[in-house]
């Protein structure tokens, strides 16, 4: 299970390298307090046209921001899902699939609005990431800190075939 979890933390993680100890510290403690089988969340685009529901592999805390050309320019914080925890309610026929570079990965929005669902992850294509932004009760602040990986070189792509973390993204309510 937390092979699975370590392998899900980012979308372009394969072979984790650098990961540091208090965000595995803080993984592991999620895992051993997780229910089995935490409850579905709902989720939906900003049209309504898609509605989805997801059971997410460890909360938020899964979370990163990742400076691929694509994630750098799309500016959301996925978290990771198992392929079968995530179930399309409706407006399936709504989503469009965007894929570029080897085309591997699925990058999933709504095509009245714009919104990106989830993806298909390129590194480990039995996970999605999640856009947690369209996940009912969301809000910003949950996301207190969120590690920024080094997405200009995919583990598939540099010598190393690992993830470099870079940096550490903050969001704090103002008092
Ligand atoms: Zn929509």
């Amino acid at each position: 299970m937390m092979d699975s979890l370590i392998d899900g933390v980012g979308e372009i993680m394969d072979d984790v390298y650098e990961v540091d100890d208090d965000f595995m510290d803080k993984l592991q403690g999620v895992m051993m307090n997780q229910n089995e089988n935490p409850p579905k969340v709902k989720g939906g685009c900003h049209c309504g046209a898609v509605e989805f529901e997801v059971r997410l592999l460890a909360g938020f805390n899964t979370a990163r921001r990742c400076t691929c050309s694509m994630c750098v320019r799309r500016g959301v914080i996925p978290v990771s899902a198992e392929l079968a925890d995530l179930t399309i309610m409706r407006g399936e026929d709504k989503l469009s699939c965007y894929q570029f570079g080897t085309k591997t990965a699925e990058h999933y929005f709504c095509s009245q609005c714009g919104i990106y669902t989830h993806h298909r992850r390129r590194s480990n294509p039995n996970q999605y990431g999640i856009n947690p932004a369209c996940l009912e009760g969301f809000d910003i602040f949950d996301l207190a800190d969120v590690p920024i990986l080094d997405g200009t070189k995919h583990p598939r792509d540099n010598p190393y075939g690992k993830v470099k973390w870079i940096g550490d993204l903050s969001h704090r309510r103002r008092d």
